[in-house]
């Protein structure tokens, strides 16, 4: 077990419900500390997203000494520990998972195991930060902080042999070094380029999960960079690969509007992004009544094959179509209605994010933006009759399409 020299975080950086938790847990007799993001973030003078908890108690000892807690999860099961709206999270020290030489990937995954196993079971050195808050001190059983020091997303262990485990692991690397502008080692960089079609065999949910993280968190347009030039990007969407500038932009866009992932954005929105390249083309040379099914013939394998919930899907797609509207002025009764539907406000930050379908001169988007306020001076609702007809209005202005 290495120590660091000096205790880099000092207690009073740990907020007063983890310190609960760790005091209550070590005045039990346990070991417990904060570990992974955390203690990773606190290191880079970064504000932590949630403050984890590991512990050698078993989660019915732990369950005993929180009366606002339950034990979840059936692939590991862990303890939540509610704190008014928001909950920690402490779960037991686990060991590695038993490998099948046939079949490495992992599928089962909840043995109790020691602080080590703990440690050496978490994917990169960075990650498997223990801080101990009685001694104020760090541990480091892996290395972790000589990577942090050199800015370096290592994988602990064989990468080879952790991304056959796992190969979500790259969609976490590329994330990582994305938000915190690290480098991955060259051993690792290698193995996801050999690993990255086995993208292709993960979990779909949990992959999404991660594109969604990747959308909404800072430096989300690296971290897909990095992905298409390890080539796991061609793996996850083929139709997208190469993505063009514009995209990384809106990724870019998207991740300043959320603050860097602490403010919801919603996954219809999401979806619309990534899909947006190769939608909107497809929608200018289409007839405005055709917007919607033009759109959905894109979409659709994609949407089934990510296993996108139906319901975002629809919205992204509604939020797609409506963008050709917004190349033109709000000039008539049936355009403006656009702005009458619960969507609008969605609409135009996708308007925002993505810039305009075509280039328009003036750009309508000033007007659409100041309908937005008139509506909640009390308008009618949008949404009770289809648009039917379209009217050109001014010269030189977009080139809007064919009735
Ligand atoms: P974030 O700030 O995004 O929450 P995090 O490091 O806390 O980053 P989580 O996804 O919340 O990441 O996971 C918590 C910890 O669990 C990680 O720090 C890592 O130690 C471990 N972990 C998560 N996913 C994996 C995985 N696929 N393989 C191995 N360890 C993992
Ligand atoms: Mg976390």
């Amino acid at each position: 077990m290495e120590a660091a020299p000096a205790p880099r975080i000092a207690p009073e950086q740990i907020p007063p419900d983890p310190t609960k938790v760790l005091r209550r847990l070590s005045g039990a007799g346990f070991d417990a500390y904060l570990v992974g993001g955390c203690v990773r973030d606190l290191l880079l003078d970064l504000h932590p997203k949630d403050f984890d908890i590991a512990t050698n108690a078993r989660p019915r000892q732990i369950k005993r000494l929180f009366r606002n807690s339950r034990i979840i999860g059936r692939r590991f099961r862990l303890v939540h520990v509610q704190f008014g709206d928001h909950i920690l999270e402490v779960s037991t020290f686990r060991a590695p998972p038993q490998p099948d030489e046939a079949d490495p990937m992992i599928r089962q995954d909840n043995v109790f195991g020691t602080e080590e196993q703990d440690a050496f079971r978490r994917d990169f050195t960075i990650n498997a930060l223990f801080y101990d808050l009685e001694r104020g001190r760090v541990i480091d059983h892996v290395g972790g902080l000589d990577d942090l020091a050199a800015r370096r997303m290592r994988m602990i262990g064989d990468p080879d042999l952790r991304l056959r485990e796992d190969p979500v692991r790259i969609l976490r690397a590329a994330k990582f070094a994305g938000r915190l502008g690290f480098e991955l080692t060259p051993e690792l960089r290698d193995a996801a380029r050999v690993h990255a079609r086995d993208l292709g065999k993960a979990a779909t949910p949990r992959v999404l999960e991660e594109i969604y993280r990747l959308l909404s968190g800072r430096g989300g347009a690296q971290a897909f960079r990095i992905l298409e030039d390890l080539g796991a990007f061609s793996v996850i969407l083929p139709e997208l690969s190469p993505p063009p500038e514009s995209f990384y932009a809106s990724v870019e866009r998207l991740s300043e509007m959320s603050g860097g992932g602490r403010t919801g954005v919603p996954q219809s929105l999401m979806i619309a992004v990534l899909l947006a390249p190769l939608v909107l083309p497809r929608l200018i040379d289409t007839p405005a009544h055709d917007y919607e099914a033009v759109a959905t013939d894109v979409m659709r394998p994609i949407i089934l094959r990510m296993t996108v919930a139906r319901r975002d899907a629809t919205i992204a797609r509604h939020c797609l179509a409506a963008q050709m509207r917004l190349l033109e002025p709000p000039a008539t009764r049936p355009l403006r209605r656009l702005a009458f539907n619960d969507l609008f406000e969605e609409v135009l930050a996708l308007r925002r994010i993505l810039g305009p379908a075509v280039h328009v001169d003036p750009d309508p988007l000033p007007e659409w933006e100041a309908l937005l306020g008139q509506r909640e001076e009390g308008g009618h609702g949008g949404r009770r009759r289809r648009r039917r007809r379209r009217r050109r209005r001014g010269g030189g202005g977009p080139p809007a399409p064919p009735a």
